[in-house]
């Protein structure tokens, strides 16, 4: 008899969720996190909540509304003599939305009944999971299923180690004052989002990112958009820039860099370190791969029957939603239910202003897979919605198989891209064709007619073009 139907190493999105669905599914679950905040207290959410997802958007919204009284607001006949920014304010309004959300998962908890437990822990011989309290105390629990979601740590470079001025995207979270240069190593979608975050509050921002396109990931024309949009709002992102060597001295910082016209110097008052994310498997004691995930099969089971793995621990897209509908599947599967995760339509968002949202594959994914397909595009400067929130920027492109008309994927950049992308998503979850978003009706005036006229432009028929 074990103490548990199911543990959970890790409280994150991946964790507490999966633990939430074992307990609705009537199994006795503990949830184990080590996270402890700067009080020195318990608090669940993992990445995502404390130092991720949430945090990031507080932020990125409060500098976003700074912004627009800055640049926009006079625009709609708003006049603002003047206009100030408290840090400390900011600050304060993110800690208090960590604090409800984290606590909020505290709370679920204790409605479903699952046993929270704060430490370290491993595993420690078959069905077997040690322990180590912050106290140091130890105890050791049996279950008949253990997941881990034990996420991810950002990624460290030996050429930029974190000091007082070199910050990884925690620390640029927490920034008490306003740097007036600050510079960025990445321009994957953290290193956008605090770029854009420390700019509209004043930063001169530059970011240095070793590949040679922009938003490799990206659909073409989409990230081409964006970066001139970017660029537009004052960020300056150097491509094929290999930083080589970095010195923080005087309160200042010297960036080494090479790009295509030989070393370069860049000196900034703070430097983020965004270069993505490793996966967080110390202490747990699993085989891992060689770029330290756990591996995993379709469904994230471990070569140990009755270990998963979910969340960015088991590689695969890093993103809070990928981690939670594992956590969901994998609840399910360990109660005898056949879930399944449609790994090929989870939505990606890169929040900047407009924002990039996208699903399934892009043209030159297509082009590669040797896939005939047909665009529809629809630009937001042509919608009546956008027009009347002065945010013109942007289109929507939707793929289709040129056969059979499926959808195999929708790009957006523009005003509400993070919400619009959801209609996508349905949409490919239920295999439409562009035709049956061509059919819907969507209401007027909306930014979601925006989807509806690339899906009627997949067949040359967009009204308003
Ligand atoms: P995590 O959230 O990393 O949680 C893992 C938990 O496991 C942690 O609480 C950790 O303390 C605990 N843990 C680890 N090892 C042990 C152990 N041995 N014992 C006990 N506990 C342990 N994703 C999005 O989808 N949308 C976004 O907008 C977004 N924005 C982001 C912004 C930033 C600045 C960052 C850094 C990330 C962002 N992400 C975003 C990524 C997202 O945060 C992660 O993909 C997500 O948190 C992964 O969830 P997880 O449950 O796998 O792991
Ligand atoms: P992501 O993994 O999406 O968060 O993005 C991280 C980005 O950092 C990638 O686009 C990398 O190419 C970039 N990067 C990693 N190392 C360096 C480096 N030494 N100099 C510049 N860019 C880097």
């Amino acid at each position: 008899m074990t103490d548990y139907n199911v543990i959970v190493i890790g409280a994150g999105p991946g964790g507490y969720v999966a633990a939430i669905r074992c307990a609705q599914l009537g199994m006795t679950t503990a949830c184990v996190d080590k996270w402890l905040n700067s009080a020195n207290k318990p608090s669940l959410g993992g990445t995502c909540l404390n130092v991720g997802c949430i945090p990031s958007k507080a932020l990125l919204d409060s500098s976003h509304h700074y912004y627009f009284m800055q640049k926009h607001a006079a625009a709609h006949g708003i006049k603002c003599e003047s206009l100030n920014i408290d840090i400390s304010t900011m600050q304060a309004r993110k800690a208090k939305i960590i604090k409800i959300l984290t606590q909020g998962i505290a709370s679920l908890f204790k409605k479903n009944k699952i046993t929270q437990l704060a430490g370290i822990a491993r595993l420690s011989g078959e069905k077997q999971v040690e322990i180590t309290a912050h106290d140091g105390s130890k105890q050791t629990l049996t279950a008949d299923n253990i997941i881990i979601a034990s996420g991810s740590v950002p990624a460290k470079i030996p050429i930029a180690p974190i000091a007082d001025n070199i910050v990884d995207s925690t620390g640029a979270l927490a920034f008490d004052s306003i740097p007036k240069r600050l510079g960025i190593i990445g321009s994957g979608a953290i290193g956008l989002e605090l770029g854009s975050v420390w700019s509209r509050l004043g930063s001169q921002v530059t970011i240095l990112e070793a590949l040679p396109e922009f938003l490799a990931i990206a659909d073409r024309k989409i990230a081409a958009a964006a970066q001139r949009e970017l660029k537009k709002q004052g960020l300056k992102i150097i491509l094929g820039a290999n930083v080589t060597a970095t010195t923080a001295a005087n309160n200042e910082v010297t960036i080494n860099y090479k790009d295509k016209k030989g070393e370069q110097i860049l000196i900034v008052d703070k430097l983020i370190v965004a270069v993505g994310r490793q996966p967080n498997t110390r202490n747990i004691r699993i085989p891992v791969n060689k770029h330290g995930f756990i591996p995993v099969d379709k469904h994230c089971q471990t070569a140990i029957p009755g270990i998963y793995a979910i969340g960015d621990v088991n590689g695969g897209a890093m993103l809070a939603h990928k981690a939670s509908e594992e956590g969901m599947m994998v609840a399910e599967r360990i109660a005898g239910q056949n879930s399944e995760m449609f790994y090929d339509i989870i939505p990606y968002i890169v929040y900047i202003w407009p924002e990039i949202a996208w699903v399934g594959k892009t043209e030159e994914q297509l082009k590669t897979e040797s896939v005939e397909y047909k665009v529809g595009q629809f630009p937001f400067i042509a919608s009546g919605r956008a027009r009347a929130a002065n945010e013109t920027s942007g289109m929507v492109r939707i793929i289709a198989d040129a056969k059979t008309d499926k959808i195999l994927g929708v790009h957006i950049f523009g005003i509400s891209a993070s919400e619009l992308i959801a209609e996508a998503v349905t949409a490919m979850a239920l295999e439409s064709s562009a035709e049956d978003l061509a059919r819907t009706i969507h209401a007027h005036p909306t930014l979601s007619e925006a989807i509806h006229e690339a899906a009627l432009d997949v067949e040359g028929r967009m009204i308003h073009g």
